[in-house]
């Protein structure tokens, strides 16, 4: 809803386009709610107004507030892309005033050229889009600052004739609109899954990509203290902190699997331990996803990469899965993985070289090709469901958020940071 915006304090404007959101029909403005809820939530901490209208996103806010605004535009997703805008009055006077002025920056920053291109939504404004773009783009060629070239050039110059005129500059590469969004659907469109978050380039990978789709992630970590180090915990908190840049907020669920991982060692044939170990995690994994009300659990797991993950060890890892068990990289290779990683800033700290438990408890020669009968009969041979409730009962919850990243670094207004261990207080 459009509220009455005190324009004289909020004098910084932006407009985000919604993209694939405006394909949803009738539940466009569910979609549209959940993201303006989405922004409202991270920029907490600064001086902003937004709401949404026909497929737009429309964002207020004052000077000191726009590294804010903007780190929460770059990262959540559900936009398609971004723009800091100029508004002008609805004639073609202020028009080619504003054109002029973006112009004049454009030049100062190395553009040589430039098109404009306008869209006449207000189809009451009496010139035509055609009209809009010429007139306007007389006017910045006679001032002589940039050369007019349709085919190549350096910037675009974007005019949207509405309820007002919005310009703004779209660089090259920049998107269909003046900067790249993150794309994808706002989350919490898309009910909620328990990711497996481990230290490595994958997991994280995993849940951005589900993240993606709309749906909300909380994270699960087993940790087998002092098998890995608290360094190896350190940077799966890191993880969580990164990814919840993109859909806002984040928990993570540090559970202790030492105990476990012990008896599967002692009580599980050699080959089998790493295989067991994953069964173990899915049983956890039940429990949780369970207790938060998950629609599913997603793993980083990607067909092939290594034995655990050979497609009859898949199927073992499955069949103890007692909620819909969703791989988003089943069909990705490392590199694919790993430029996602890169784009979303999560590769430096997956690098980072501590110990992942399942690495220290390796056999040398895992089984390649276990059977799902031969799985369930060593898990009930081992007789771990008390250590597993137990390693349960004793998981630490954390809370990490955009909202905090935001508030903390370029906050304009009161906040108070909610981020750190959480017991589930601050739990939806
Ligand atoms: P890498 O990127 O090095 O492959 P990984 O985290 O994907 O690291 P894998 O051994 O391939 O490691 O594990 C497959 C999947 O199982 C992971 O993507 C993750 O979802 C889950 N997983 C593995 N170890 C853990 C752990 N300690 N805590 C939580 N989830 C884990
Ligand atoms: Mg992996």
């Amino acid at each position: 809803m459009k509220e009455a915006i005190d324009t004289a304090k909020y004098t910084e404007r932006y407009i985000g386009k919604l993209g694939e959101l405006t394909l949803k029909g009738s539940n466009e403005h569910f979609f549209e709610r959940q993201l303006t809820t989405n922004l409202r939530l991270a920029l907490e901490g600064v001086e902003t107004k937004c709401y949404t209208r026909s497929g737009r996103l429309y964002v207020f806010c004052t000077k000191d507030s726009c590294q804010g605004t903007e780190y929460a535009l770059e990262h959540l997703l559900g936009i398609t892309g971004w723009a800091k805008v100029r508004v002008a009055a609805k004639n073609i006077a202020s028009i080619e005033e504003a054109v002029t002025a973006v112009a004049k920056i454009e030049a100062e920053n190395g553009a040589k050229s430039f098109k404009i291109e306008a869209k006449r939504e207000d189809k009451a404004f009496p010139l035509n889009s055609y009209e809009i773009s010429t007139q306007a783009a007389g006017q910045v060629f006679d001032s002589g600052l940039l050369k007019v070239d349709v085919h190549n050039p350096d910037i675009v110059i974007r005019v949207e004739v509405r309820d007002e005129c919005y310009i703004y500059a779209e660089k090259k590469n920049g998107g269909r609109y003046g900067t790249c969004g993150n794309r994808g659907l706002p989350v919490g469109v898309s009910g909620k899954g328990l990711l497996l978050l481990s230290g490595g380039i994958d997991s994280p990978v995993a849940g951005y990509r589900m993240m993606r789709r709309g749906m909300k992630v909380e994270c699960a970590y087993f940790h087998s203290y002092p098998y890995t180090s608290k360094e190896a915990e350190d940077k799966v908190h890191a993880l969580a902190k990164t990814i919840a840049d993109y859909g806002v907020d984040v928990h993570l669920n540090v559970i202790p699997f030492t105990d476990v991982q012990m008896k599967i060692k002692s009580g599980s044939p050699k080959d089998y331990t790493t295989l067991m170990l994953r069964v173990c995690m899915m049983k956890l994994s039940n429990m949780l996803a369970r207790r938060i009300n998950a629609n599913c659990i997603i793993t980083g797991e990607s067909l092939g990469q290594v034995a655990s993950q050979t497609a009859e060890n898949l199927c073992v890892t499955e069949s103890f899965a007692e909620v819909p068990l969703y791989r988003p990289l089943i069909g990705m290779d490392k590199e694919e993985i790993t430029d996602t990683a890169l784009r979303i800033g999560t590769y430096e700290t997956s690098i980072l070289p501590y110990e992942d438990c399942c690495v220290l408890f390796s056999p040398r020669h895992p089984v390649l090709k276990a059977t799902v009968e031969d799985a369930h009969e060593i898990y009930k041979k081992l007789e771990i469901d008390e250590l597993i409730q137990k390693a349960f009962d004793e998981r630490k919850i954390f809370y990490y958020s955009l909202r905090d990243k935001v508030g903390t670094s370029f906050a304009t207004k009161p906040f108070e940071s909610r981020a750190g261990e959480c017991s589930g207080k601050n739990r939806d």
